[in-house]
């Protein structure tokens, strides 16, 4: 099977596997995870923060990093497809108490003069008070675009005219990064807190990390715990991110070169495919998911007329070929 559902789906390579082996461990809750302790460091340096915190989903790092920046009953602003508040099943709402407001943007960019229209001071008994902005890069639902440098720059410095915080859930910072060649201590310089996840492209069973201040993560580490997220010898975890921050990032550009083939191959304009998301409107999503597997190609629903499909380090040019074939063979059938 040629597993094209998500970015999630890879196995922990050789090379991986021995590095987890052979971490050194130690007592996280106590903070005595040597690995742990490196890959936290490593992480907030490479973006410029001042600390991480390890956790075992993006979407509680998510859910760390926002209750760092929005109070029970205040606002987060985002884009309407945002994961935050599409696939985390509400944990921002049911643990932290925020609400939110979106706008609405079809590829999932920055609207500024929006977000202006929106925000919201700080108005005492009267009305709910905007603390963060939440921006999503790369963009999931969107079809993994990319937000461009400069816009993120300029909403960096209207938040700071108003007082107001950003976070970035970069689940795929890495191919952003990758895809506009900008320097992950860019996107830090920019983002008040970030979410950032070794478990997608990069190919790790599992991992995220919250980026943030000292005195932010230090308040993480009692929420994670609160949630029920202290791990004890999760160094051999930590060691599989080290090994794929060593071994997966620049590789990531193969597989955006692959999504633009599948991209093609299903009728659609390569050059609207900036990153390992591909995202098709047909007739019947259904119908096609069922076909492609009968073909040994799986690719996600993600609506009644949409699939996605993803591209990854377990799935080879010769895969994607052969899944490139089969989809549009599949559509030009309708
Ligand atoms: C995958 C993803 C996350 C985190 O998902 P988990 O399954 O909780 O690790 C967060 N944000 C985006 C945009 C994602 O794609």
């Amino acid at each position: 099977m040629i597993d094209l559902r998500s970015d999630t789906v890879t196995r922990p390579s050789e090379g991986m596997r021995r590095a987890m082996a052979e971490a050194e461990v130690g007592d996280d809750v106590y903070g005595e995870d040597p690995t742990v302790l490196i890959l936290q460091e490593r992480v907030a340096e490479l973006f410029g923060h001042e600390a991480a915190l390890f956790a075992p989903t993006g979407s509680m790092a998510n859910v760390l990093a926002l209750a760092a920046l929005v109070g029970p009953g205040q606002e987060v602003l985002c884009e309407s497809r945002a994961h935050i508040l599409r696939a985390e099943l509400g944990a921002h709402g049911a643990f932290t108490g925020l609400t939110s407001r979106t706008w609405i943007h079809p590829d999932g960019q920055l609207d500024l003069e929006t977000i202006k229209t929106m925000y919201a001071p700080d108005m005492g008994p009267f009305f709910v008070r905007t603390t963060a902005i939440s921006v999503e890069n790369t963009h999931n639902f969107a079809g993994g675009t990319v937000l461009p440098i400069q816009d993120l720059q300029d909403l960096r410095a209207y938040a700071d005219s108003v007082g107001c915080a950003v976070h970035m859930d970069g689940a795929r910072i890495w191919n952003a990064h990758v895809a506009h060649e900008v320097p992950l201590a860019t996107y830090g310089a920019i983002t008040d807190t970030m979410a950032v996840c070794l478990s997608k492209g990069l190919g790790a069973p599992i991992g995220s990390l919250m980026l943030g201040t000292a005195d932010q993560v230090a308040e993480a580490r009692v929420l994670r715990k609160r949630l029920g997220g202290g791990m004890r010898q999760v160094g051999v975890l930590a060691a599989a991110g080290l090994y794929a921050l060593d071994h997966n990032v620049e590789r990531l550009a193969q597989d955006h070169e692959h999504a633009r083939i599948l991209a093609e191959a299903c009728g659609g304009d390569p050059a609207l495919t900036e990153t390992n998301i591909v995202v098709v409107d047909v007739p019947d999503a259904q119908a096609l998911v069922t076909a492609a597997r009968e073909q040994g190609v799986l690719v996600g629903a993600v609506g009644a007329q949409r699939v996605r499909m993803l591209t990854h380090l377990d799935v080879d040019r010769s895969a994607v070929e052969q899944a490139a074939k089969v989809l549009s063979q599949l559509l030009q059938n309708g």
